[in-house]
């Protein structure tokens, strides 16, 4: 069987599956569709293959964390962002207190405490500068302009009292300067920029395509610095479930309180699911079953080998 039509299955099996909630964090989150499923597949070729409500936008949330950080690593090098964040599975909530490790560092750049630093290493002229090439650099990625939802900004801005607390205990430690309640307003920013499973699934072909956008052939990430932000993806991608990931579905992703999950098959396509129905960890329920049956039936764990006369009739 082929990828496309594996997902349309896919979408048919869990489309009255309604286990699970949208997420309660901020109004704008909670007033969404509950039921809406999309399912695209965006292939290094450019190719995409859309089932279900694919143009329908929603926030990327934390799926904005793997391309800041990779943004911060263009700028500055791994050798210096490495002094900020470090690169370790907490084993913990993605929003829980802080705990820094042994060099006064969060333990990686996809918890919220690594996210809000990692924003704050953002480099440009002033402030509405460091939101535009932040906007400009995502874009890259999608090969297609993105904006910011403005609503779901003010919606996470005004309700975000667990971030401002990780922010202030952040700034207590020194591991931020004075400057905090800007980073932490550009990290609100990174989470309210909208996409929809078709651009969101082009983001990811481009991880997945050596760094080089399928569309417009930009090179949007060095080989090295894509490396790194796979390796975090993989790690710590799925926050507290990013172990048992690994064990059982065996490729990067990474997934969102908005309900969208990020799939990367590397050499291969981005996979993106749209679904805001949540588990307890805060990832999407149907989305985290659309990826194991995939996995499976595909042999996409990186440890299932695969000939390349095997993975050309998977397309
Ligand atoms: N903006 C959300 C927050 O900081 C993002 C979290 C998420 O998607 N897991 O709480």
């Amino acid at each position: 069987m082929r990828l496309s039509e594996a997902i349309k299955n896919l979408h048919g099996k869990y489309k009255n599956d309604l286990t699970g909630d949208v997420s309660k964090s901020f109004p704008a989150l909670s007033q969404v569709d509950p039921d809406a499923f999309a399912i695209s597949i965006a292939t290094v070729e450019g190719d995409v293959i859309n089932v279900g409500q694919a143009d329908q936008s929603f926030s990327i949330q934390s799926i904005s964390k793997p391309f800041s950080y990779g943004l911060a690593l263009e700028q500055h090098g791994h050798l210096f962002v490495e002094k900020k964040v470090g690169m370790e599975p907490t084993g913990e909530d993605f929003d829980s207190i802080i705990k820094l490790d042994d060099q006064n560092r969060p333990f990686n750049p996809m918890v919220n405490s690594g996210a809000i630093v990692t924003s704050g290493l953002i480099d440009a002229k002033n402030y509405a500068t460091k939101k535009e090439e932040l906007l400009q650099y995502f874009s890259a990625f999608a090969g297609q302009p993105l904006g910011i939802d403005d609503e779901v900004y003010q919606s996470e801005a005004n309700n975000a009292h667990k971030n401002f607390a990780i922010s202030y205990l952040l700034r207590h430690f020194k591991v931020m300067t004075s400057d905090f309640r800007e980073d932490l307003d550009l990290y609100f920013n990174q989470c309210s920029v909208s996409v929809n499973t078709d651009s969101l699934a082009m983001m990811g072909a481009t991880l997945a395509n050596k760094g080089i956008n399928p569309l417009t052939q930009k090179r949007c990430i060095s080989h090295e610095n894509l490396r790194h932000v796979l390796s975090i993806i993989f790690t710590c991608g799925m926050y507290n479930y990013s172990g048992e990931w690994a064990f059982d579905v065996g490729l990067p992703a990474k997934s969102g309180i908005s309900g969208a999950i990020l799939l990367i098959v590397p050499g291969l396509a981005g996979i993106a699911i749209y679904s805001p129905r949540l588990d307890k960890r805060g990832n999407s329920v149907r989305g985290i079953k659309v990826c194991e049956e995939l996995s499976e039936q595909f042999k996409f764990h990186i440890f299932d080998y695969q000939t390349p006369k095997e993975i050309s009739k998977i397309l």
